[in-house]
């Protein structure tokens, strides 16, 4: 009987061509099926999304177009991945084609019918279970606090917050957590996310050598952006006719489609990384969570400094929290060292008090660390001769340094005024940005150590571990071998060293510019800082054997700073109340509900003339009293390759007041990118929850 198939395609929300297109086919379609479909002068991949039995209204079936291929050797993506895509389109503002075809492997939208069927033949391939070749890896005897989480995982009715110390054995829990699942059900699947790709070979041979042995080789796949386009593919086809048992990915792995899901595992769940910065702008811990309950599966999110959102769920009740505080093997986690720079020479790098503690520890044989913060804080100006900051009068938040004009703005209510010549409270005229450019502290720290001796009598060796020394394929591997071989003393490094990595020989680790986040504009910076360096000072001791001595250092301008309070008790709890309280009082999230509306133009002008109408647009709309506009400011980094951006903020008391706004204005939106001053305008987005302003 001819049925007419509502297909959706990749069309974005803009292009005004609708979610779905209508076309016909003899025969009715499930939903979910894959199908090829004619759109303008070329063939191109669609899901259907449902398939009613009569010429939908409007559509004059003379002229309807026929499907073109049915890809049929696939079966069709389950109704609970049909709906996890249509919440996330939905919660992020945009079409649910989009985001639907934008999740699947690139090569699905060119492969013919032929070329599908050779890939799944060659995917149905048996394969031994059994005597895997690779090595092996037993599950251990769980640690009672292992043991207490593992069952109340188990007996969870809602997502668990596994809140575990560095080192306290989160990563065996998840691992017997998944082997209970995968046992009971020969079809179960597990979903492990990970926030970075760099942690994935890790975790990857092991899930390979605690798995493959039991339920075959290729039960464990990876789902990640540094794939090759046909990995991608054969990984997503695995995960899709269920054959893979374990997928293992970065954040675009929620989406893969995984019709056994009986559990997913969120690690680092508080790591931005899972918050994506392109594209819908989706945070895949949150949409983990929403496929739970869509799924009816269970969720765990693991940190050691969960984020202050999945906390305050917690407190809520929202979430279920397991607390494992204990470190496999006792060691201790590290005592932390402030170093007041107020009394440091002027302009040192690394105070002498710090260079004495490392120059000792390499001598000993001992590994020490030492930490850039993060990059892209927002600059915020300062006087160290009396301790003024850019403050914005009408807020509680720094004002940024605006290079490009010299300006200093508010990111919150857009006051802005020329940077000062002299500190305005003391007169001094050496105010400067806090946290300076740390380019060259590889190079400075080889030439301050020069003269030191390793026990052997070698010189001290210093390596550098970032986004850039690891570009090339195998060089992060080489670097962690060098590290865990003893080659390399001193490990200079930006945010990533911090994470996961298991290094047993260091004893100090080393924040030198700690207090840019202290004062960012962002209300998030401390949050960031305090995971940071409770996660890097996690590095330290982690065998008992070196942790008796093993020390986390920190250059701060503000020892005082309330953070370090908790800092130094490594107590992560009364960091998070006391932030959460500080959080309530401004009324920011988790207490509020944001979204940003981005605007990408030829001039800031026009970025902002088309921020400007959208915010006359939005007063018209019903409800808006329980909305507030800011007004439009220019991003920190104003001008990215010629383009200009600037944002305005919505803020709303609740989730639910938010969304129903953003979706009214959505279509407004599209009308405004006419307005006269919007011309130059080149695109738009909506970040809903954005990570930072
Ligand atoms: P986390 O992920 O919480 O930081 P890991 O899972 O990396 O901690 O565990 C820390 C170390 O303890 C690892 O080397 C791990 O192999 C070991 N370990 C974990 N659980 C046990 C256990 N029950 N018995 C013995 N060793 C364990
Ligand atoms: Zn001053
Ligand atoms: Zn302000």
């Amino acid at each position: 009987m001819e049925a007419w198939p509502s297909v959706l395609v990749a069309t974005p929300v803009h292009s005004g061509l609708g979610e779905v297109l209508s076309y016909r086919h003899p025969t009715t379609l499930p939903a979910g099926t894959l199908v090829r479909v004619p759109l303008g002068a070329r063939d191109v991949l669609g899901i259907v999304r449902d398939c009613p039995a009569s010429p939908p209204e409007g559509l004059d079936p003379a002229s309807a177009r026929a499907v073109s291929v049915v890809l049929e050797g696939l079966p069709p993506l389950s109704a609970g991945w049909l709906q996890l895509l249509r919440f996330a389109a939905q919660y992020y503002q945009r079409s649910m084609g989009e985001v639907a075809l934008g999740s699947l492997p690139p090569p699905l939208r060119d492969l013919d019918a032929t070329q599908l069927a050779r890939r799944l033949k060659r995917l149905a391939k048996p394969s031994p279970v059994g005597g895997a070749p690779g090595p092996t890896d037993a599950p251990r005897v769980l640690h009672d606090e292992q043991a207490a989480a593992l069952a109340g995982i188990q007996a969870a009715d809602r997502p668990v917050l596994l809140f575990g110390a560095t080192g306290s054995g989160k990563t065996e829990v998840y691992l017997q957590a998944a082997e209970a699942e995968l046992t009971a059900r020969p079809d179960a699947q597990v979903l492990v996310l990970v926030p970075e790709i760099n942690l994935t070979p890790q975790l990857e041979a092991r899930l390979q050598a605690r798995f493959e042995a039991r339920f075959g080789s290729g039960a464990v796949v990876c789902l990640h952006s540094g794939l090759t386009p046909a990995q991608r593919l054969a990984g997503w086809l695995a995960a899709h006719t269920g054959r893979a048992r374990i997928v293992l990915g970065t954040r675009m792995a929620v989406f893969a489609s995984l019709p056994g899901l009986r559990l997913i595992m969120v690690d680092e769940e508080h790591d931005p990384s899972y918050k994506s910065q392109d594209g819908a702008r989706h945070s895949a811990r949150d949409l983990a969570v929403y496929r739970a309950k869509v799924e009816g599966c269970r969720v765990v999110l693991g940190s050691a400094t969960p984020s202050l959102e999945s906390w305050h769920a917690a407190e809520q009740g929202r979430y279920r929290r397991l607390d494992m505080p204990g470190r496999i093997g006792g060691g201790r986690l590290p005592r932390l060292r402030l170093v007041d720079m107020n009394h440091q020479p002027k302009g040192a790098l690394l105070a002498p008090p710090l260079l004495q503690a490392m120059t000792e520890r390499v001598a000993r044989g001992e590994q020490c660390l030492v930490l850039l913060n993060r990059r892209g804080y927002a600059p915020v100006l300062a006087c160290h001769a009396c301790g003024w900051k850019s403050g914005c009068p009408h807020c509680s938040a720094y004002r940024v340094f605006h290079k490009i004009d010299r300006s200093l703005r508010c990111h919150h209510c857009g006051t802005t005024s020329r940077v000062p010549r002299a500190c305005p409270d003391c007169g001094n005229l050496d105010i400067a940005p806090v946290g300076r450019g740390t380019e060259q502290l590889e190079e400075q720290l080889t030439e301050l150590l020069t003269e030191v001796r390793r026990p052997d009598g070698s010189p001290v060796r210093v390596a550098r571990m970032d986004a850039d020394s690891t570009r090339l394929k195998g060089a992060l591997q080489a670097q962690l071998d060098a590290l865990h071989s003893g080659e390399v003393d001193v490990l200079v490094g930006t945010q990533m060293v911090a994470k996961g990595h298991d290094f047993r020989r260091i004893t100090l680790v080393a924040a030198l510019n700690a207090d840019a986040a202290l004062f960012a504009s962002d209300h998030r910076a401390p949050e960031r800082l305090f995971a940071l360096l409770m996660q890097a000072g996690g590095r330290a001791g982690r065998d008992a054997q070196h942790s008796e001595g093993s020390e986390l250092w920190v250059q701060t301008w503000h020892p005082a700073h309330s953070l370090f309070t908790h800092l130094r008790t490594h107590d992560f709890a009364g960091f998070a109340s006391a932030e959460l309280g500080e959080r309530e009082a401004a009324g920011m999230p988790p207490f509020a509900h944001q979204a940003l509306l981005r605007a990408d133009a030829r001039t800031q002008e026009a970025a902002q003339g088309f921020l400007n109408a959208a915010a006359r647009a939005a007063a018209d709309l019903p409800g808006t009293n329980d909305i507030t506009l800011y007004p439009a400011v220019p991003l920190t980094i104003q001008r990215v390759a010629n383009v200009e951006r600037a944002q305005l903020l919505v803020e709303a008391v609740s989730r639910p007041v938010l969304q129903r706004f953003l979706a009214a204005w959505q279509p407004l939106l599209l009308a405004c990118r006419s307005d006269p001053a919007a011309r130059g305008l080149l695109r738009f987005a909506v970040d809903v929850d954005p990570l930072s302003l």
